[in-house]
């Protein structure tokens, strides 16, 4: 198996496009090709929660559909040359900067109490044989 940082895996899709002639596509392409992808995540997402049938099969689905989608970023990385291991550091930390334990735990907590709330109301309303 191959540990490599993002910075070998965008030099592994550029050479491994740049020797099949696909280095010539356009990034609009590429990211037609990432959209269709996530589109395929979402699918896989779906069934893991249980809203479409196949949970049992979603996992290991959801992990070639996610390869696929970062097979698709080092390429866009790769084909517009820029530095995705210097951006996903910098994004990181600005994250830690932006999102501080305690407040974000908190503002959790505020969205999963009104997701329940909201999911009873549903169920009340079902029971009572009308949409919510
Ligand atoms: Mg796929």
């Amino acid at each position: 198996m191959r540990d490599w940082s993002l910075a070998q895996w965008q030099a592994w899709a550029a050479e491994f496009d740049r020797l099949r002639g696909w280095d010539a596509t356009e990034a609009s392409q590429v990211v037609a090709h990432l959209t269709e992808e996530l589109g395929e995540v979402a699918r896989e997402v779906l069934r893991l929660e249980g809203y479409k049938e196949g949970a049992a099969e979603a996992q290991a689905a959801l992990a070639g559909e996610l390869a696929d989608l970062l097979m698709m970023v080092f390429k866009l990385s790769a084909l517009t040359d820029l530095d995705l291991g210097a951006a996903v550091a910098a994004k990181g930390a600005e994250l830690e900067g932006r999102f501080e334990v305690a407040p974000s735990r908190e503002e959790t907590r505020r969205f999963l109490e009104a997701r329940i709330a909201a999911a009873e109301a549903r169920l009340r309303a079902l029971d009572a044989g009308h949409p919510g």
